[in-house]
Protein backbone atom coordinates (compact mmCIF):
# COMPACT_ATOMS: atom_id res chain seq x y z
CA UNK A 1 0.00 0.00 0.00
CA UNK A 2 0.76 3.34 -0.55
CA UNK A 3 3.39 5.02 2.37
CA UNK A 4 1.10 6.67 5.08
CA UNK A 5 2.31 9.74 6.41
CA UNK A 6 1.27 12.20 9.45
CA UNK A 7 0.36 15.52 8.37
CA UNK A 8 -0.77 18.43 10.39
CA UNK A 9 -4.22 19.75 9.84
CA UNK A 10 -3.04 22.91 11.43
CA UNK A 11 0.01 24.27 10.07
CA UNK A 12 0.63 22.03 7.39
CA UNK A 13 3.77 20.07 8.54
CA UNK A 14 4.20 16.67 6.82
CA UNK A 15 6.57 13.59 8.75
CA UNK A 16 6.69 9.89 8.10
CA UNK A 17 5.51 7.45 10.07
CA UNK A 18 8.93 5.90 10.67
CA UNK A 19 9.47 8.23 13.76
CA UNK A 20 6.86 7.57 16.38
CA UNK A 21 5.92 11.07 17.94
CA UNK A 22 2.76 12.26 19.36
CA UNK A 23 2.18 16.24 18.48
CA UNK A 24 3.11 18.21 15.80
CA UNK A 25 6.83 19.29 16.00
CA UNK A 26 6.39 22.09 14.77
CA UNK A 27 3.03 23.51 16.13
CA UNK A 28 2.64 21.50 18.70
CA UNK A 29 -1.35 20.43 17.56
CA UNK A 30 -2.49 17.10 16.81
CA UNK A 31 -1.48 15.16 14.23
CA UNK A 32 -3.73 12.95 11.08
CA UNK A 33 -2.35 10.40 9.26
CA UNK A 34 -2.99 10.68 5.33
CA UNK A 35 -5.88 8.65 4.61
CA UNK A 36 -5.10 4.81 3.56
CA UNK A 37 -5.87 3.04 0.13
CA UNK A 38 -9.14 1.22 1.69
CA UNK A 39 -10.17 -1.84 1.37
CA UNK A 40 -12.42 -4.04 -1.62
CA UNK A 41 -14.24 -6.48 -0.29
CA UNK A 42 -12.25 -8.99 -1.79
CA UNK A 43 -9.31 -8.32 0.24
CA UNK A 44 -10.87 -8.82 3.29
CA UNK A 45 -9.39 -12.05 5.02
CA UNK A 46 -12.62 -13.34 6.05
CA UNK A 47 -10.92 -16.57 8.12
CA UNK A 48 -10.14 -13.00 10.90
CA UNK A 49 -12.67 -12.83 13.54
CA UNK A 50 -10.76 -9.81 14.39
CA UNK A 51 -10.28 -6.36 13.26
CA UNK A 52 -7.43 -7.87 11.75
CA UNK A 53 -9.50 -9.10 8.74
CA UNK A 54 -9.02 -5.42 7.44
CA UNK A 55 -5.33 -5.82 8.10
CA UNK A 56 -4.48 -5.02 4.35
CA UNK A 57 -6.09 -1.34 4.89
CA UNK A 58 -4.22 -0.80 8.58
CA UNK A 59 -0.85 0.87 8.44
CA UNK A 60 0.94 -1.63 10.23
CA UNK A 61 2.64 -4.95 9.77
CA UNK A 62 3.63 -6.12 12.94
CA UNK A 63 0.08 -7.46 15.35
CA UNK A 64 -0.89 -6.80 18.88
CA UNK A 65 -3.63 -8.48 19.47
CA UNK A 66 -6.39 -9.73 22.52
CA UNK A 67 -9.27 -10.67 19.42
CA UNK A 68 -10.46 -7.61 19.28
CA UNK A 69 -13.02 -6.01 17.03
CA UNK A 70 -15.87 -8.46 14.76
CA UNK A 71 -18.38 -7.37 17.55
CA UNK A 72 -21.82 -8.53 17.27
CA UNK A 73 -24.59 -5.85 15.21
CA UNK A 74 -27.97 -7.15 16.53
CA UNK A 75 -30.92 -5.89 15.42
CA UNK A 76 -33.57 -4.40 18.13
CA UNK A 77 -36.18 -1.09 18.44
CA UNK A 78 -35.71 1.71 20.26
CA UNK A 79 -39.10 3.91 20.82
CA UNK A 80 -40.47 1.25 17.98
CA UNK A 81 -38.27 2.31 15.21
CA UNK A 82 -36.05 -0.40 14.16
CA UNK A 83 -32.48 -0.41 15.34
CA UNK A 84 -28.92 -1.53 14.91
CA UNK A 85 -27.01 -2.03 18.25
CA UNK A 86 -23.37 -2.30 17.70
CA UNK A 87 -22.11 -4.54 20.81
CA UNK A 88 -18.62 -2.54 21.20
CA UNK A 89 -19.22 -3.67 25.22
CA UNK A 90 -17.85 -7.45 23.63
CA UNK A 91 -14.39 -5.84 23.30
CA UNK A 92 -11.06 -7.59 25.59
CA UNK A 93 -11.08 -5.00 28.43
CA UNK A 94 -14.68 -4.16 27.73
CA UNK A 95 -14.58 -1.28 25.58
CA UNK A 96 -14.52 0.51 21.97
CA UNK A 97 -11.37 1.54 23.12
CA UNK A 98 -9.54 -1.90 22.02
CA UNK A 99 -10.30 -1.24 18.24
CA UNK A 100 -7.95 2.26 18.81
CA UNK A 101 -5.06 0.80 21.27
CA UNK A 102 -4.27 -2.65 19.46
CA UNK A 103 -4.02 -0.64 16.27
CA UNK A 104 -1.28 1.96 17.71
CA UNK A 105 0.10 -0.61 20.25
CA UNK A 106 1.40 -2.53 17.50
CA UNK A 107 2.45 0.74 15.92
CA UNK A 108 4.28 1.34 18.77
CA UNK A 109 5.64 -2.14 19.41
CA UNK A 110 6.94 -2.04 15.49
CA UNK A 111 8.90 0.81 15.83
CA UNK A 112 10.65 -0.70 19.40
CA UNK A 113 8.84 1.33 22.00
CA UNK A 114 10.32 0.16 25.60
CA UNK A 115 7.99 1.85 27.73
CA UNK A 116 5.24 4.69 27.48
CA UNK A 117 2.73 6.88 29.14
CA UNK A 118 -1.36 7.43 29.21
CA UNK A 119 -3.36 9.63 31.24
CA UNK A 120 -7.02 7.74 31.70
CA UNK A 121 -9.00 6.61 35.03
CA UNK A 122 -11.43 4.95 32.58
CA UNK A 123 -11.65 2.69 29.64
CA UNK A 124 -8.63 4.02 27.99
CA UNK A 125 -6.31 3.65 30.65
CA UNK A 126 -7.61 0.01 31.26
CA UNK A 127 -7.16 -0.66 27.17
CA UNK A 128 -3.62 0.93 27.40
CA UNK A 129 -2.69 -1.06 30.41
CA UNK A 130 -3.41 -4.51 29.07
CA UNK A 131 -2.25 -4.30 25.43
CA UNK A 132 1.11 -2.66 26.38
CA UNK A 133 1.64 -6.28 28.57
CA UNK A 134 0.27 -8.37 25.75
CA UNK A 135 3.02 -6.01 24.04
CA UNK A 136 5.46 -6.43 26.42
CA UNK A 137 5.54 -2.77 27.06
CA UNK A 138 6.14 -1.14 30.39
CA UNK A 139 2.99 1.20 31.14
CA UNK A 140 2.73 4.04 33.40
CA UNK A 141 -1.00 5.05 33.79
CA UNK A 142 -1.77 8.86 35.07
CA UNK A 143 -5.17 8.67 36.78
CA UNK A 144 -6.94 10.99 39.09
CA UNK A 145 -6.62 10.05 42.88
CA UNK A 146 -10.41 10.51 43.32
CA UNK A 147 -11.08 7.63 40.68
CA UNK A 148 -13.27 4.66 41.37
CA UNK A 149 -11.58 1.48 42.55
CA UNK A 150 -13.14 -0.88 40.19
CA UNK A 151 -11.40 1.26 37.40
CA UNK A 152 -7.53 1.22 38.91
CA UNK A 153 -8.33 -2.15 40.46
CA UNK A 154 -8.84 -2.82 35.99
CA UNK A 155 -5.79 -0.53 35.30
CA UNK A 156 -3.13 -2.21 38.35
CA UNK A 157 -3.77 -5.89 37.71
CA UNK A 158 -2.12 -5.99 33.99
CA UNK A 159 0.67 -4.94 35.77
CA UNK A 160 1.10 -1.24 34.85
CA UNK A 161 2.34 1.02 37.09
CA UNK A 162 -0.68 3.23 38.20
CA UNK A 163 0.31 7.21 39.60
CA UNK A 164 -2.77 8.62 41.42
CA UNK A 165 -2.67 12.38 40.85
CA UNK A 166 -4.59 14.94 42.94
CA UNK A 167 -7.01 17.61 40.97
CA UNK A 168 -9.27 17.15 38.28
CA UNK A 169 -9.14 15.53 35.43
CA UNK A 170 -7.53 18.00 33.57
CA UNK A 171 -4.82 18.12 36.27
CA UNK A 172 -4.25 14.67 35.29
CA UNK A 173 -3.77 15.32 31.25
CA UNK A 174 -1.62 18.55 32.33
CA UNK A 175 0.97 16.39 34.39
CA UNK A 176 0.93 13.79 31.74
CA UNK A 177 2.14 16.40 29.41
CA UNK A 178 4.87 17.66 31.61
CA UNK A 179 5.70 13.78 32.00
CA UNK A 180 5.80 13.51 28.21
CA UNK A 181 9.20 15.46 27.87
CA UNK A 182 11.00 11.60 29.37
CA UNK A 183 8.50 9.20 28.21
CA UNK A 184 6.51 7.89 24.96
CA UNK A 185 3.42 9.80 25.49
CA UNK A 186 0.98 7.17 23.94
CA UNK A 187 -2.03 9.12 24.60
CA UNK A 188 -5.26 7.52 22.72
CA UNK A 189 -6.70 11.27 22.01
CA UNK A 190 -3.42 12.08 20.22
CA UNK A 191 -1.36 9.49 18.84
CA UNK A 192 -2.80 9.47 15.08
CA UNK A 193 -2.54 5.57 14.77
CA UNK A 194 -5.10 5.69 17.76
CA UNK A 195 -7.74 6.55 14.74
CA UNK A 196 -5.95 4.06 12.56
CA UNK A 197 -7.22 1.87 14.78
CA UNK A 198 -11.24 3.00 15.63
CA UNK A 199 -11.25 3.10 11.74
CA UNK A 200 -12.34 -0.43 11.42
CA UNK A 201 -15.76 0.48 13.12
CA UNK A 202 -16.78 1.66 9.95
CA UNK A 203 -15.13 -1.05 8.03
CA UNK A 204 -17.21 -3.34 10.11
CA UNK A 205 -20.39 -1.51 10.10
CA UNK A 206 -20.24 -1.39 6.24
CA UNK A 207 -19.32 -5.38 5.88
CA UNK A 208 -22.10 -6.56 8.47
CA UNK A 209 -24.72 -4.13 6.55
CA UNK A 210 -23.99 -5.61 3.10
CA UNK A 211 -21.03 -3.74 1.93
CA UNK A 212 -22.89 -0.74 2.59
CA UNK A 213 -22.71 2.59 5.01
CA UNK A 214 -26.16 2.99 7.37
CA UNK A 215 -28.04 6.07 6.90
CA UNK A 216 -26.91 7.36 10.40
CA UNK A 217 -25.06 6.11 13.47
CA UNK A 218 -25.44 7.45 16.38
CA UNK A 219 -22.56 7.36 19.20
CA UNK A 220 -21.40 9.15 22.44
CA UNK A 221 -18.58 11.75 22.06
CA UNK A 222 -16.13 12.38 24.48
CA UNK A 223 -12.56 13.35 22.67
CA UNK A 224 -14.12 12.15 18.80
CA UNK A 225 -12.22 8.81 18.37
CA UNK A 226 -15.04 7.53 17.35
CA UNK A 227 -16.71 10.34 15.14
CA UNK A 228 -13.31 10.24 13.50
CA UNK A 229 -12.56 6.77 12.83
CA UNK A 230 -16.03 6.44 11.14
CA UNK A 231 -14.95 9.24 9.35
CA UNK A 232 -11.78 8.02 8.19
CA UNK A 233 -13.33 4.69 7.41
CA UNK A 234 -15.93 5.34 5.24
CA UNK A 235 -14.42 8.27 3.29
CA UNK A 236 -11.52 5.44 2.75
CA UNK A 237 -13.93 2.94 1.60
CA UNK A 238 -15.90 5.92 -1.14
CA UNK A 239 -12.47 6.54 -1.85
CA UNK A 240 -12.00 2.69 -2.99
CA UNK A 241 -15.41 2.59 -4.78
CA UNK A 242 -16.76 0.71 -1.87
CA UNK A 243 -19.33 2.91 -0.44
CA UNK A 244 -21.44 5.23 -1.89
CA UNK A 245 -21.73 8.26 0.51
CA UNK A 246 -20.98 8.89 4.29
CA UNK A 247 -23.37 7.73 6.85
CA UNK A 248 -24.68 10.61 9.14
CA UNK A 249 -22.83 11.00 12.24
CA UNK A 250 -24.70 11.90 15.30
CA UNK A 251 -22.21 12.39 18.09
CA UNK A 252 -23.93 12.55 21.84
CA UNK A 253 -22.49 15.05 24.37
CA UNK A 254 -23.99 15.23 28.24
CA UNK A 255 -25.47 18.80 28.59
CA UNK A 256 -23.73 19.03 31.76
CA UNK A 257 -20.28 18.73 29.81
CA UNK A 258 -20.61 19.38 26.35
CA UNK A 259 -17.41 21.19 25.18
CA UNK A 260 -18.34 20.53 21.06
CA UNK A 261 -22.03 21.24 21.96
CA UNK A 262 -20.85 24.61 23.11
CA UNK A 263 -18.69 24.87 20.10
CA UNK A 264 -21.07 23.71 17.39
CA UNK A 265 -23.66 26.58 18.94
CA UNK A 266 -21.21 29.04 19.77
CA UNK A 267 -22.11 29.12 23.42
CA UNK A 268 -20.23 29.37 26.29
CA UNK A 269 -18.87 26.07 28.14
CA UNK A 270 -19.20 25.55 32.08
CA UNK A 271 -18.66 21.53 33.14
CA UNK A 272 -21.05 20.28 35.73
CA UNK A 273 -20.25 16.16 36.89
CA UNK A 274 -22.63 14.20 34.48
CA UNK A 275 -22.93 10.60 34.95
CA UNK A 276 -21.90 9.94 31.56
CA UNK A 277 -18.24 10.45 32.74
CA UNK A 278 -16.74 8.27 30.13
CA UNK A 279 -17.24 11.75 27.71
CA UNK A 280 -17.10 14.56 30.33
CA UNK A 281 -14.24 15.59 28.46
CA UNK A 282 -13.20 19.34 29.48
CA UNK A 283 -10.54 20.13 26.58
CA UNK A 284 -11.24 18.37 23.55
CA UNK A 285 -7.75 17.84 21.27
CA UNK A 286 -9.45 17.69 18.11
CA UNK A 287 -12.50 20.16 18.15
CA UNK A 288 -12.17 21.76 14.91
CA UNK A 289 -11.50 18.40 13.07
CA UNK A 290 -14.14 16.59 14.99
CA UNK A 291 -16.97 18.96 13.85
CA UNK A 292 -15.96 19.29 10.52
CA UNK A 293 -16.67 15.34 10.11
CA UNK A 294 -19.86 15.80 11.77
CA UNK A 295 -20.83 18.58 9.72
CA UNK A 296 -19.22 16.69 6.24
CA UNK A 297 -21.91 13.94 7.29
CA UNK A 298 -24.75 15.50 7.42
CA UNK A 299 -24.91 15.13 11.18
CA UNK A 300 -24.70 16.62 14.48
CA UNK A 301 -23.78 17.19 18.20
CA UNK A 302 -26.79 15.91 20.30
CA UNK A 303 -26.91 17.10 23.97
CA UNK A 304 -28.14 14.40 26.55
CA UNK A 305 -29.81 15.63 29.80
CA UNK A 306 -28.78 14.00 33.24
CA UNK A 307 -32.48 12.51 34.62
CA UNK A 308 -32.60 11.25 30.35
CA UNK A 309 -29.22 9.62 30.71
CA UNK A 310 -30.57 7.51 33.43
CA UNK A 311 -33.73 6.19 32.52
CA UNK A 312 -32.37 5.36 29.00
CA UNK A 313 -29.90 3.29 30.66
CA UNK A 314 -32.78 1.56 32.59
CA UNK A 315 -34.27 1.46 29.19
CA UNK A 316 -31.12 -0.46 27.70
CA UNK A 317 -31.24 -2.89 30.76
CA UNK A 318 -35.18 -3.81 29.90
CA UNK A 319 -33.74 -4.52 26.02
CA UNK A 320 -31.13 -6.88 27.61
CA UNK A 321 -28.48 -4.77 27.01
CA UNK A 322 -26.00 -3.88 30.48
CA UNK A 323 -24.60 -0.91 29.55
CA UNK A 324 -22.15 1.96 31.04
CA UNK A 325 -24.15 5.13 31.66
CA UNK A 326 -21.69 6.98 29.25
CA UNK A 327 -23.49 4.94 26.12
CA UNK A 328 -26.85 5.53 27.28
CA UNK A 329 -26.44 8.84 26.15
CA UNK A 330 -27.14 7.75 22.61
CA UNK A 331 -30.37 6.50 23.45
CA UNK A 332 -31.59 9.87 24.77
CA UNK A 333 -30.15 11.15 21.23
CA UNK A 334 -31.64 8.61 19.31
CA UNK A 335 -35.21 9.27 20.99
CA UNK A 336 -34.90 12.96 20.52
CA UNK A 337 -33.79 12.53 16.55
CA UNK A 338 -37.05 10.20 16.20
CA UNK A 339 -39.21 12.81 17.94
CA UNK A 340 -37.81 15.85 16.17
CA UNK A 341 -37.70 14.43 12.74
CA UNK A 342 -33.51 14.38 11.99
CA UNK A 343 -33.73 10.44 12.27
CA UNK A 344 -36.69 8.70 10.09
CA UNK A 345 -37.99 5.30 11.12
CA UNK A 346 -37.78 3.25 7.90
CA UNK A 347 -33.89 4.37 7.79
CA UNK A 348 -31.05 2.38 8.68
CA UNK A 349 -29.52 3.48 12.23
CA UNK A 350 -26.35 2.27 14.08
CA UNK A 351 -26.44 2.63 18.54
CA UNK A 352 -22.81 2.06 19.15
CA UNK A 353 -23.02 0.97 22.66
CA UNK A 354 -19.20 1.42 23.46
CA UNK A 355 -18.16 0.28 27.02
CA UNK A 356 -19.91 -2.60 29.41
CA UNK A 357 -21.68 -1.88 32.54
CA UNK A 358 -19.95 -4.70 34.62
CA UNK A 359 -17.13 -2.04 34.83
CA UNK A 360 -19.61 0.39 36.61
CA UNK A 361 -22.09 -2.15 38.51
CA UNK A 362 -22.14 0.06 42.10
CA UNK A 363 -22.67 3.51 40.21
CA UNK A 364 -25.33 2.26 37.66
CA UNK A 365 -27.20 0.41 41.27
CA UNK A 366 -27.16 3.45 42.52
CA UNK A 367 -28.52 5.13 39.60
CA UNK A 368 -30.86 2.86 38.84
CA UNK A 369 -32.13 2.48 42.85
CA UNK A 370 -31.13 -1.14 43.19
CA UNK A 371 -31.08 -2.07 46.66
CA UNK A 372 -28.28 -3.56 48.41
CA UNK A 373 -28.07 -7.05 49.66
ZN1 LIG B 1 1.50 21.68 13.02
Amino acid sequence: MEAQRYECPRCGHAAPVAMPVWRCPSCAGPLDLTLGPGLRRDRIRAAERSLWRYGAALGVEKRVSLGEGWTPLVAGEWDAAPVQFKLEVLMPTGSFKDRGTAVMMSYLAERQVGSLLEDSSGNAGASIAHYAAAAGIAATIFVPAAAPRAKIVQIAASGAKVVPIPGTRQDVADKALEASASIFYASHNWQAFFTEGTKTLAYELWEQLGFRAPDNIVVPLGYGSNVLGCDRGFRELIEAGEAARLPRLFAVQAENCAAFLAAQDGTDFTPRPTVADGIASQKPVRTEEVLAAVRRSGGAVVGAPEADIVEALRAFGRKGLFIEPTSATAGVALSRLLRDGPIQRGETTVVVLTGSGLKAAPVIGDLLGIAAG
